[in-house]
């Protein structure tokens, strides 16, 4: 592995354009990057190794809280909705 140097432009993944960006290196550790800088929006962070944060929404968090939702607020339900019955002509199914 080659060696990396202040201000070398390293790939990493930048949080704020949400995707891996062409960084600059700002900081080092142990001659490996520690913090680096979008070289498009200019963030600073520590650097991530090239990889995403894990997502933010826990899907099986979201599925669990519908759950508890619609125990709560039976009427918030789409089955339960009164305009069901006008919509059931235009339905293909
Ligand atoms: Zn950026």
């Amino acid at each position: 592995m080659r060696e990396v140097r202040l201000g070398d432009v390293i790939d990493d993944y930048c949080v704020k354009c949400k995707r891996i960006m062409n960084h600059s290196v700002v900081s080092l550790v142990n001659s490996g990057p520690a913090k680096v800088r979008c070289r498009t929006c200019y963030n600073d962070h520590d650097y991530r190794h090239e990889q995403a944060p894990p997502p933010k929404v826990d899907s099986r968090k979201a599925a669990l809280f519908n759950e508890v939702l619609a125990k709560v607020q039976p009427e918030a339900a789409p089955a339960e909705e009164p305009e069901a019955s006008k919509s059931k002509g235009k339905r293909k199914k």
